[in-house]
């Protein structure tokens, strides 16, 4: 056989990668899994997992570490079957659970990119001090529900502040963290003096109540439960078996559509008008980027900026250099620590 160099990356534009993926003439199946589990050379498993999914039309993000794996994913539905075989014929990913997108166009990832990480969430902890595969309770959809709003339960968001704000449960505590890092201590201070309640923890697919959960009962608390699966498998379990809606709003998600409505309520606010709205976007002016809130019409008065001087600099010739354009952003004042930047590449 001829040595041939392989391209372990993707190599096509953005516009050319959104015609190539309107144009396929066959459906996808978005889903997401994860599992702490031990990889003992991750460089090696990604460069065979890319060369393995690019053939079978695979799209989406995956984050390798030592301590597991975290994928986001679409595949072509004629190629579910070989993909799933494949990825639990390994020893690592055997039986590991999948999480499929309800209601879903299958256009949510453009391209396959798998990264290598020290952890595959960035939670700060040191994983050394405590015992990491102690996790809490999982609860199905229908025992969330049941004790939820009981009164010696508190249910706690471990998501980030701009995920909760446009959907979560019904009572739930909302720390205003902008990451997983940040979250943690905060969460510890909220709960400090509530060691011997019922916890209830939920986030995006529950990779991070793993980790949480753990975490607080090295802590000294007694009772930790999560809702396993997160929003994603809880929409699921509701829509399949019938039970009562208990999120209220969107819950955000990583991909092209910023969000999936899950109760058809509009629970946020426009950022400028202050109009209830759960329109998420990045300003359009690249060098801002900052991800925020903004109703329709403000969008066209605008122009999807997030203020006056971001839509100034939208204006200007092309000569000017990012850098220049990053200085002149807009200030935004009232949710600057909303300036988290959401990338799609
Ligand atoms: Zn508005
Ligand atoms: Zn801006």
């Amino acid at each position: 056989m001829t040595e041939q160099k392989i391209i372990l990356h993707n190599i096509y534009n953005r516009e050319e990668l959104r015609k190539k993926l309107f144009s396929e003439n066959f459906k996808r199946t978005t889903f997401s899994f994860y599992r702490y589990v031990n990889i003992s050379n991750p460089n090696e498993m990604r460069n065979d997992l890319y060369r393995e999914w690019s053939d079978l039309g695979v799209l989406g993000r995956i984050y390798l570490a030592k301590e597991g794996i975290n994928a986001q994913l679409s595949v072509p539905e004629h190629n579910f079957e070989i993909f799933k075989n494949k990825l639990f014929s390994r020893n690592e990913f055997n039986e590991i659970p999948f999480k499929i997108a309800v209601e879903d166009d299958g256009k949510s990832f453009l391209k396959l990119i798998i990264k290598v990480r020290p952890k595959i969430v960035a939670d700060g902890l040191p994983d050394d001090c405590f015992d990491t595969t102690n996790v809490g309770n999982h609860l199905s959809a229908k025992e969330f529900n049941m004790y939820l709003n009981q009164p010696d339960t508190l249910t706690v968001d471990m998501r980030n502040q701009y995920e909760s704000e446009v959907g979560h449960f019904e009572g739930a505590i909302l720390p205003d963290a902008d990451t997983f890092r940040e979250e943690l201590p905060l969460v510890l201070e909220i709960l400090k003096g509530k060691e011997d309640k019922k916890i209830l923890l939920y986030c995006t697919g529950g990779i991070r109540c793993e980790k949480a959960s753990a975490y607080l009962k090295h802590k000294g608390f007694k009772d930790v439960n999560q809702l396993y699966g997160g929003i994603i498998a809880y929409k699921r379990e509701v829509s399949e078996l019938g039970l009562e809606n208990k999120f209220h709003g969107k819950n955000f998600v990583f991909d092209e559509r910023l969000g999936e409505r899950i109760s058809g309520e509009v629970i946020s606010k426009c950022h400028i008008c202050g109009n209830t709205s759960d329109r998420q976007l990045n300003c359009a002016n690249d060098a801002c980027h900052i991800l925020f809130i903004q109703c329709e019409e403000c969008g066209l008065n605008f122009e999807n900026c997030c203020s006056d001087r971001c839509k100034d600099v939208l204006h200007w010739d092309s000569e000017k250099s990012k850098e220049e354009r990053r200085k002149n952003a807009g200030i935004y004042t009232h949710h600057s620590r909303l300036r988290r930047k959401i990338s799609h590449s």
